[in-house]
């Protein structure tokens, strides 16, 4: 199996799966290599080497800060917010750092070097750690590329089938293979998902972990509806979840059909503040586009047959045909901005929400292969150009709007019979290849389009 659909779904913080939760992951892999190396106790200095998009946008994403505390043996999926706020405090007021939670280092965010003008070859996301002795000598170096979605990867990493050591006989790597292992066997794009899956995991524990996957998008959303006040950072942007949930609560009591695009909306700016703030948050793909996937499957959960009759069951199947589809755009192409814009965070995450909603629909695999294909064809081109490097003007409404694109996305292709022009394999290849021909200017380093265009001022988006 190449990308599981827990690689793509997973539980981490804001505000940037490849600039806060990639980084802290490679701090972290830095210092277990420091462990297993019994060099910790020898190590006198740390220095940090930011290159590209993590060093043009990494202070308004918290890139530094996030590799602070992966030195400190913190991780993404398990840090508390309230304690990571705690030992940040503590960090920048006494200079220091607990390597490994063993020993103190002096470091502070303002002691790593930030190279925007130098990417390297392998992805425009890089970082380099490296551990000195006393003496001067390098004890121990690695660069590190955070590839997108919280994945992290190094010059020596294994190719990711490689890497999961899965059989290849039911893995698809296009979504012509996809269709065919759903025609030939007689699947669901879900099922075709849950059978890789259980190559390395039972099926009663692939459902048990999606459940709290969607658990943990439902906290994400209660938490963006009852904070209120301004989000971090000097745009100044009031907080919208909070107002918005309490006036929709007052006009829709009993959940009528007709306010489904005010929920969705709501769903996907909540989370979306949420993950602006630090919250906790989940990857879907990634967490600028975070909140398209659980809006558009809180869509799923109240307003569609299915969704109604079995919840748990419907949040499986949504999920993990929502994971067969992005596994393509991790195999294919990105899902990261700073490589392919935001077509590669928002497109794929709408075009994942899009095909998993048409299978809940009662969509065939090709309906379902058609939702995805309309949902990413008219999210090419887009730019990622986030005023002030912050993950809040575009993304935030972003989402919103995402999410519904996605839902029409679903409905246009039900109401087809699943054949069509563009297939997602050409939709996929087309989004890698204007990506590459995209100017760095609109790839994450916020130095055109809205970043360029507009003042950090402004009060609100
Ligand atoms: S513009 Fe899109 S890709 Fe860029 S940070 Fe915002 S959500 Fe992510």
């Amino acid at each position: 199996m190449a990308v599981s659909v827990f690689d793509l779904f997973s539980v981490g913080i804001g505000p940037s799966s490849s600039h806060t939760v990639g980084p802290m992951r490679a701090a972290g892999m830095f210092v277990d290599e420091l462990v297993g190396r019994d060099m910790v106790d020898h190590v006198a200095e740390i220095t940090v080497d930011l290159f590209g998009s993590l060093a043009a946008t990494g202070a308004g994403h918290g890139t530094m800060p996030a590799i602070l505390l992966g030195l400190e043996g913190y991780r993404p999926e398990t840090i508390e917010t309230d304690e990571m706020e705690r030992r940040l405090a503590t960090i920048r007021a006494d200079g220091k750092i607990q390597l490994a939670g063993r020993i103190v280092i002096a470091l502070t965010e303002s002691d790593m070097h930030l190279q925007p003008g130098r990417q390297l070859a392998q992805h425009p996301n890089a970082m380099t750690l490296a551990a000195l002795s006393a003496g001067g000598d390098v004890l121990y170096r690695e660069t590190y590329f955070s590839v997108g979605g919280g994945f992290v990867v190094t010059e020596t990493s294994p190719p990711r089938c490689e890497a999961a050591g899965a059989a290849a006989d039911d893995s698809f790597r296009s979504a012509a293979e996809l269709l065919a292992q759903t025609e030939r066997d007689g699947l669901s794009v879900s099922q075709a998902m849950m059978r890789q899956e259980c190559v390395n995991r039972s099926e009663a524990e692939v459902r048990e972990r999606l459940l709290h996957i969607r658990d943990v998008m439902v906290a994400c959303q209660a938490n963006g509806m009852a904070r209120g006040g301004y989000l971090p950072g000097n745009l100044q942007v009031r907080r919208r979840a909070q107002d918005w949930f309490v006036r929709l609560d007052a006009e829709d009591p009993q959940r009528d059909p007709a306010f489904a695009e005010d929920w969705v909306n709501l769903v996907a700016l909540a989370v979306n503040e949420e993950n602006a703030s630090g919250g906790r948050i989940v990857t879907a793909p990634t967490n600028g586009a975070a909140g398209i996937i659980p809006a558009v499957l809180h869509y799923a959960l109240r307003y569609t047959p299915a969704g109604i009759a079995d919840p748990d069951d419907t949040t499986v199947r949504f999920l993990l045909t929502a994971g067969a589809i992005g596994s393509l755009y991790k195999e294919r192409a990105s899902i990261s901005g700073a490589e392919v814009g935001c077509q590669g965070e928002v497109g794929s995450a709408a075009s994942m929400a899009a095909g998993g909603l048409a299978e809940i629909l009662g969509g065939t695999p090709q309906q379902v292969e058609n939702a995805a294909e309309i949902a990413m064809e008219h999210s090419l081109g887009l730019t990622c150009d986030p005023i002030g490097g912050l993950v809040q003007i575009p993304c935030i409404e972003r989402n919103a709007i995402s999410a519904g694109k996605a839902i029409n996305a679903a409905r246009m292709a039900l109401r087809g019979d699943g054949t069509h022009r563009v297939s997602l394999d050409q939709v996929i290849e087309t989004m890698r290849a204007t990506g590459m021909d995209m100017s760095a200017k609109y790839k994450e380093t916020s130095m055109g389009g809205l970043a360029v265009n507009v003042s950090v001022n402004v009060v609100e988006c």
